[in-house]
């Protein structure tokens, strides 16, 4: 009796242990997120616990209700759920097995395990069931950052990068062409700045949308950086050669864009294009040379294209060669001044010197300004250069005042990159103080492109220089766009005719009528005129005649070292 009572106590001891462990069981699965799927091999009992109901909307009764669950999940993943599913067909399972599927909106991760017997039959199996919507779809984002510009919706560099490296693989493989065209949005820092950061982004947006309107399977299209873009097309010809794809997307922005503010904008592109395997053999040298080559559309003056050419690509890599020596010319003491004389054509007298760069560089060969200068500009080095033409030259030119007690003028050149700093004044007053120089004996040369962009704060400037009596020349005139009926608004001292008009001074009639109408009418207009480039007597006699009040040519001086324009002070100036 005792017995029993011991068993009965056993089995209600174990029962309720029993009660305990599933309550606990079911209070975990009911408090987690996740769904369970358990099923008994040998009682062929079937169970599913958790949150079921967020999953699927189907019931499971018995085991051959498993196509009603596979059922459940959207079509493309069926099958492959289904062998998830029956997973220990193909023998023991030693791991976890999982597996992803889509329902409706919901992604949903499984995660399978089996248990076996000492001879290796499976006993009991449980299927955990999991979303997992959120974090993939934080994982999408984190690839696509990776692999497309946020902004466009296009590929990134990286990933255009290596998709054109498939391009050319392949071109490799079949004996194929691939084109590579980068594009660059003329002018789009001004209109960005014109129509604000927000509305550039729209423009960038909508024309990043529109160039993945033209791609598939054979052609990419990348964003670089901010208004750069880059295009692949995989044996290009017919409605994928360059040209189609290019006037494609000419006529497109000549419809201009419709932004968030509601203002139609049109846009222009240069376009660089280059060719595998005739440019380079390698996606990155493909992409660096179209670049080279776009910057070439630039200067050609935008809503260009331009094709590869070998000239172009030796024309860039001396200009860098000749950027990087500059850098270092500064501190190896290469640079040096001469200095042009220039006369008063009636008395023949010393009026001034204009002050011109000179550069030897390392391996003794004399650069030109004029082929230096403009890189120097580009790069921005023409700031440190300028500032140390203007140092050296009024530095010179005071200790010939000191000597010779002349009172000459002194010509600087100025670039249109120093003109436009705001510290620029300054720095010529300061230059002026530091050496005792008074300011009407300084002459600054500026040329057109000064005057261009930004009219009204550079004649701002001219006026204060003015006031302090520092006088002003435009150089090169009758070369650009040079109106004199703006001239008439400008506060300058001087007009530089460009020796260009001198040479055929003498020869051709309306060079004559030219040349001389334009004297007349800037002497009028209370101007001081020089003749650049006087290489020639009958020149000289003719200038002189028409009225042309200062001579600057080889005829009377070449550019000459400062110890030679001592000789000529000493000689000329009296004392
Ligand atoms: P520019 O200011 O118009 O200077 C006159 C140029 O004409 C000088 O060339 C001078 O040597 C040359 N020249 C003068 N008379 C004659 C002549 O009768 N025949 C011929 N064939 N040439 C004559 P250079 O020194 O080679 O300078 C070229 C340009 O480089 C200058 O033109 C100027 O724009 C720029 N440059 C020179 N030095 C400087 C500088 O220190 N700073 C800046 N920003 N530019 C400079
Ligand atoms: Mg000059
Ligand atoms: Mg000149």
């Amino acid at each position: 009796m005792d017995e029993i009572r011991y068993k009965l106590e056993l089995l209600k001891a174990m029962n309720q242990k029993i009660t305990e462990t599933e309550r606990m069981y079911s209070m975990i699965c009911e408090t987690s997120n996740n769904a369970f799927f358990y099923y008994n091999y040998q009682t062929k009992q079937l169970n599913i616990l958790g949150k079921w109901n967020d999953f699927f909307e189907c019931e499971l009764k018995d085991i051959r209700d498993l196509p009603k669950w596979v059922n459940c999940v959207d079509e493309p993943y069926r099958a492959g759920f289904s062998d998830f599913l029956n997973i220990e067909k193909d023998g023991k399972l030693d791991e976890i097995m999982q597996a992803t599927v889509r329902n409706g909106k919901k992604w949903i991760e499984m995660q399978c395990s089996i248990n076996y017997n000492s001879v290796g039959r499976p006993t009991d199996k449980v299927v955990r069931i999991k979303d997992i919507t959120t974090l993939k779809k934080k994982n999408d984002e984190l690839s696509f950052m990776a692999f497309y510009d946020a902004l466009s919706g296009l590929f990134n560099r990286n990933y255009f990068v290596k998709k054109l490296k498939e391009f050319v693989d392949k071109a490799e493989r079949c004996n194929s062409v691939v084109s590579v065209m980068i594009l660059d949005i003329d002018d789009f820092r001004k209109i960005n700045d014109g129509i604000g950061l927000l509305v550039g982004d729209d423009l960038i947006q909508q024309f990043g949308q529109f160039l993945k309107s033209l791609c598939n399977d054979n052609i990419i299209a990348g964003h670089f950086n901010s208004d750069l873009f880059c295009i692949a097309i995989y044996d290009p010809c017919g409605s994928r050669s360059v040209e189609t794809i290019h006037n494609i997307i000419r006529e497109r922005l000549s419809e201009g864009f419709t932004l968030l503010d509601g203002q139609n904008i049109k846009i222009t592109v240069s376009v660089g294009v280059v060719e595998y395997p005739e440019a380079a053999s390698t996606e990155l040298e493909l992409i660096n040379c179209a670049e080279i080559v776009m910057f070439k559309s630039k200067h050609r003056g935008k809503d260009t294209i331009s094709y590869y050419d070998a000239r172009i690509l030796n024309d860039f890599i001396e200009t860098v060669a000749l950027e990087n020596k500059l850098k270092t010319a500064l501190f190896s003491n290469s640079f040096f001044m001469y200095y042009q004389p220039q006369f008063y054509s009636d008395s023949r007298r010393i009026r001034g010197v204009e002050a011109l760069i000179r550069w030897r560089d390392n391996d003794g060969r004399m650069i030109s300004p004029a082929h230096f200068i403009p890189i120097a500009e580009q790069s921005g080095i023409i700031i440190p250069i300028g500032d140390w033409v203007m140092e050296e030259s009024i530095r010179t030119f005071a200790a010939w005042r000191e000597k010779f007690g002349c009172d000459i003028i002194l010509s600087i050149n100025i670039s249109a990159i120093q003109y436009k700093k705001d510290d620029f004044v300054d720095k010529v007053l300061t230059v002026l103080k530091k050496y005792d120089v008074p300011c009407n004996n300084i002459e600054l040369e500026i040329t057109e492109s000064v005057l261009i962009d930004d009219f009204e704060n550079v004649k701002v400037k001219l006026l204060i220089l003015r006031e302090y009596g520092i006088r002003v020349a435009l150089d090169d005139f009758g070369t650009g766009f040079s109106s004199m009926s703006y001239l008439n608004g400008l506060p300058i001292d001087t007009l530089k005719i460009d020796k260009t008009f001198i040479d055929n001074v003498v020869d051709d009639e309306s060079s004559k009528i030219i040349t001389g109408s334009m004297i007349d009418m800037v002497n009028r207009l209370g101007y001081e005129t020089i003749a650049e480039g006087v290489e020639t007597e009958e020149q000289y006699q003719y200038l002189k005649d028409i009225g042309c009040e200062v001579i600057q040519g080889f005829l009377f001086s070449k550019p000459i070292p400062g110890e030679k324009v001592e000789e000529l002070l000493d000689v000329s100036w009296e004392k």
